[in-house]
């Protein structure tokens, strides 16, 4: 099947049937705000700059909302376009606390109870349940791993979270403030607990020997784009926001956060410009005091760029003095996906199933020269599983990605045929079908067109990588340290990339913003 061209759904401004519980405008002077991208952070810091009493404009390139955290159609299939696993509920929460909306009504979600289902090629076949007890009973049962193992993985991913995850996730760590709070002295002294200086795969392969389990625990790297055999031991907190918190999924798909989320802006009042992308932002004497579209300059008190930071230096500020260091950051990995419309249903996948590589290492060996191996570890998203109107009865819409390197000269289209006869050969062994007859529709997104559609520098998924040690501090700040009046949020900058921590991005703009 040739690929086809699909348009964005839901993508036209509508704000309706809020409940209205205006908010006092804070002591804070009114100040005027452009936010460059409607993002996920984009919204948010919308929201959030709303919700002080600004008046905020956002200008979004896009004819939709979202950015990656789209959807669209294809004939009667339904695609979230890109994110596909929600975590951290509470951040969604906070911004319709904020805002004394009650979030019922607008966005609600559940949790799974089966986390996902994983397949390797010799015919085994594992259920990670949610519940940390079935899912010792399910290692040890197809694994033969010792049930104390998920209780060792799960506490030492929660202890480490606890020692940094507010302070290195929920602040800037480019402001002295942050570094005087006490609990900074704490995480201080136990840092050497927290495994940064060695690998993610040899702080998994401490705790258990069993290879399958030491590559579902690997592939938690994958979460932020980064490679389990250089990415540091810290990346070991990830499995706590997966099962201590939960994995979820919001009623009527992921493109329901960026929805509920821009009704919500709207209606706070903000402006949105679509099919507007800013041009650049106007400086005077070291303040960022506009920004110019369609080669007008439009004046405000700040902007915040939600645009992916090494794009807004380059194509925004070209004549102002850019971090290079920081910008030349090594870019998280990328991906491709395939949209199949589907006209078989599969009882044995459930919303997230992993069909594992044979050679996880030779796979980021082969990611890290910018190709791709030839039996990638393939991800089947399927959201019809609890959203039915997502495909036809008897049919389901397969979202199949694989991780990529970020671009680098490649040729994509030889690089893509040949992912493509790999990942459909690799789930026909393991699902021992012909899966070429199946597909009814078919889309593809790819790193090439992940950058052409949300700036995203070299399609990378999330900004920078975190395969250096020192990643966490050499992401870009919240902040512009040499332009007075600009801010950052967003993947590319900190705390990172996947949308709670989007969300927390925005969080700490607003936070710095207002100190
Ligand atoms: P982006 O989504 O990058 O959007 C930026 C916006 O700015 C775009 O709308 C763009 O059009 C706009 N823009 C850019 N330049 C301009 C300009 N000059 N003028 C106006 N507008 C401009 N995260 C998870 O949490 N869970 C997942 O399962 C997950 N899976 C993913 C799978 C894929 C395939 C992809 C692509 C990403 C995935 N992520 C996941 C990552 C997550 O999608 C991102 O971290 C997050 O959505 C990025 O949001 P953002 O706010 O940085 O903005």
């Amino acid at each position: 099947m040739a690929p086809t061209k699909h348009k964005p759904i839901n993508s036209q401004p509508h704000s309706k049937n809020f409940v209205k519980l205006e908010r006092g405008i804070n002591s804070i002077s009114r100040m005027k705000v452009a936010i460059i991208g409607a993002g996920v952070a984009g919204l948010a810091v919308a929201i959030r700059m709303a919700c002080r009493g600004h008046e905020v404009e956002v200008f979004e390139g896009n004819a939709f909302p979202g950015g990656k955290l789209s959807a669209f159609r294809l004939g009667d299939y339904r695609f979230d376009a890109g994110p596909s696993l929600f975590t951290m509920p509470s951040y969604m929460e906070d911004l319709y606390t904020l805002a004394e909306v009650p979030i019922e009504a607008h966005f609600s979600y559940e949790r799974l109870e089966v986390v996902c289902n994983y397949f390797w090629e010799d015919g085994t076949e594992l259920s990670a349940f949610a519940d940390p007890k079935k899912l010792a009973k399910e290692l040890h049962a197809k694994l033969g791993v010792d049930a104390k193992v998920v209780d060792r993985i799960l506490s030492d991913s929660q202890r480490k979270y606890d020692i940094c995850g507010e302070i290195f996730l929920e602040k800037s760590l480019h402001k002295l403030s942050t570094w005087m709070q006490p609990k900074i002295l704490k995480a201080m002294m136990l840092i050497p607990t927290l495994d940064l200086f060695k690998s993610m795969n040899k702080v998994n392969s401490g705790i258990t020997d069993h290879p399958k389990l030491i590559q579902l625990l690997n592939r938690y790297a994958t979460y932020n784009g980064s490679n389990p055999y250089k990415a540091p031991g810290l990346l070991t907190v990830i499995p706590h926001f997966e099962y201590n918190v939960g994995a979820f999924v919001p009623h009527g798909g992921m493109n329901q956060i960026t929805q509920s989320l821009f009704k919500l802006a709207e209606h706070k009042g903000v402006q949105f410009h679509f099919s507007t992308p800013v041009e650049e932002i106007e400086m005077t004497q070291g303040h960022a005091t506009g920004i110019k579209v369609a080669g007008v300059g439009k004046k405000y008190d700040t902007v915040i760029s939600n645009m992916d930071v090494f794009s807004t230096y380059k194509k925004l500020l070209p004549h102002a003095r850019h971090p290079t260091r920081t910008l030349a950051q090594e870019r998280s990995t990328s991906a491709v996906i395939f949209y199949w419309g589907v006209n078989r249903e599969f009882e044995s996948l459930d919303v997230h199933n992993i069909l594992f590589s044979e050679n996880y290492e030779q796979e980021f060996v082969a990611m890290q020269s910018g190709g791709i191996y030839h039996d990638p570890t393939v991800y089947i998203n399927i959201t019809k599983k609890y959203v039915s109107a997502d495909a036809p009865s008897g049919c389901e819409n397969w979202f199949v990605m694989i991780n990529a390197p970020h671009r680098a000269g490649q040729d994509w289209d030889v690089l893509i045929a040949e992912a493509r006869k790999n990942i459909i050969a690799k789930i026909n062994r393991i699902l021992k079908i012909d899966l070429e007859t199946l597909i009814v529709q078919e889309s593809l997104l790819d790193p090439r067109t992940i950058e052409s559609r949300t700036s995203s520098h070299l399609g990378a998924l999330y900004g920078s990588s975190s395969n250096n040690r020192m990643a966490a501090f050499m992401r870009h700040a919240n902040f512009s340290s040499k332009i007075n009046d600009l801010y950052f949020c967003g993947g590319s900058v900190h705390p990172g990339g996947g949308i709670p921590l989007c969300l927390l991005s925005a969080k700490i703009v607003d936070e710095i913003m207002h100190e």
